[in-house]
């Protein structure tokens, strides 16, 4: 399926049926595997390939991990009950108590939370930097027991564009890996692992899914990490939990992708539902054409709203003049999605008055689907916060998130034109 362009694995790869077969992949709504004899189940606990339980593999979940991997050029990947989940996942794989992460701070809030309190509370600590850190500094964040940088391609909801191969350097040159969340921009628009990422992240209830129907999460193997730098022993040295394998000797490329799989999601448990991942299934089969949609949109409403005398600033990477422009035509020359973030002019209240005037863009706590869509942070998801505590988080009082769905692209701008109108 390699052969083919990244369009035509969106809709094909993963699945090949035989003839006869269902055309369309099957849900294996099943959580266990019949076997004829005693001695093929022995064989599956001498680690022989096959099914045995749902939590540790699932026919239907492997066309999609094997879909997305193909997407994103990867050499495996492994699909979570959620993006919170495929961060967390990812990180355990490779870190303990006593381990060091450098995550840039403009990372999803969730992920935030996750390095910042929970882990830390785990004894992971992590340091955070800015986005565009310049190199020197950077490599000044690294200690002896760094074993990650964590990066977002395009990050929610600041859409911030980190210089990933500059990190990707800093990481390589201290024998460390870097973990890069690429929920936002999907394979469609960048392939971390082309500017040398190791490991991907994803929450697959955005783009993905695309359709505001599955919560899931997916892990992406690149299988060209360098295990051996001696700061990944649990890779390398034998596994007591596991037949006292040696990951790196016995699956090579595919040693991190295995021991997330067979180690940490036969522990911790955070295994998709096969109806989800069906569901997941058919989002992926249209991405290709939604982010070009989406995009083309965004960069629509992007310039209406840039030339409203309403509007006082607006945050969209693809638009000419923004801070992050030189990285988008770096790294995503396509578009940046179909998220944008503007402010208008009378603070608050004014921008809760154009969030309730609108028609055709619903009210929801979420981004990155078919539906338009807005939030205004300062009165819903940060509310707690005074207009002091806000601007220190980043966020605006008067900042809207407007999410671009594929409808006529005429009629969101006949809608934000009235509503800018009520104020
Ligand atoms: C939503 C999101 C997550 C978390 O994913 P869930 O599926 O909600 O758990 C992680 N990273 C990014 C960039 C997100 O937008």
């Amino acid at each position: 399926m390699n052969k083919y362009n990244i369009e035509t694995n969106c809709v094909q790869a993963g699945y090949n049926p035989k003839s006869g077969e269902p055309r369309v992949m099957p849900i294996s709504q099943s959580t266990t595997y019949y076997y004829e004899k005693g001695e093929d189940v022995a064989k599956l606990f001498d680690l022989e390939p096959g099914y045995m339980y749902t939590r540790l593999g699932n026919p239907t979940f492997d066309v999609v991990q094997n879909k997305i991997a193909m997407l994103e050029g990867g050499v495996g990947a492994l699909l979570t009950s959620s993006g919170q989940a495929a961060t967390t996942l990812a990180i355990l794989n490779i870190c303990h108590s006593g381990d060091h992460i450098v995550a840039i701070n403009a990372l999803y809030g969730g992920t935030m939370n996750l390095l910042g309190f929970t882990f830390k509370r785990m004894g992971i600590n992590t340091t955070f930097v800015n986005t565009d850190i310049t190199e020197e500094d950077l490599r000044k964040q690294i200690k002896e027991n760094t074993k990650v940088i964590f990066i977002e391609t395009l990050t929610n909801p600041g859409l911030e564009i980190p210089d990933i191969e500059m990190f990707v350097k800093v990481a390589h040159d201290n024998g460390i890996i870097v973990i890069c969340d690429n929920t936002f921009a999907t394979p469609i628009l960048c392939r971390p692992f082309d500017y040398g990422v190791d490991i991907i992240v994803h929450s697959t209830s955005k783009y993905m899914d695309g359709h505001a129907v599955s919560l899931g999460g997916c892990i992406v193997d690149s299988g060209n990490a360098n295990w051996n730098t001696g700061k990944y022993p649990d890779l390398v040295n034998p596994d007591p939990s596991y037949h006292g394998v040696s990951y790196t000797k016995e699956f090579g490329k595919a040693a991190f992708i295995v021991k997330a799989n067979v180690q940490l999601m036969r522990d911790l448990g955070s295994t998709p539902s096969p109806m989800n991942v069906f569901l997941l299934n058919l989002g992926l089969e249209s991405l290709h054409v939604r982010i070009e949609r989406h995009c083309e949109n965004a960069y629509k409403v992007a310039k209406f709203l840039d030339n409203h005398d309403k509007v006082t600033w607006v945050n969209y990477p693809a638009l000419e003049g923004n801070k992050y422009y030189n990285m988008f035509k770096k790294y995503m020359p396509k578009g940046t999605s179909g998220v944008i973030s503007f402010g208008v002019k009378g603070g608050k209240n004014a921008a809760m008055k154009v969030m309730d005037s609108l028609e055709l863009a619903s009210i929801v706590v979420h981004v990155a689907d078919a539906r338009t869509s807005i939030l205004h942070p300062a009165s819903t998801t940060h509310r707690q916060l005074t207009d002091e505590q806000l601007r220190e988080a980043g966020i605006l009082p008067e900042l809207l998130r407007f999410s671009v769905g594929i409808e006529n692209v005429e009629d969101i701008i006949s809608d934000l034109e009235q509503a800018l109108e009520k104020i």
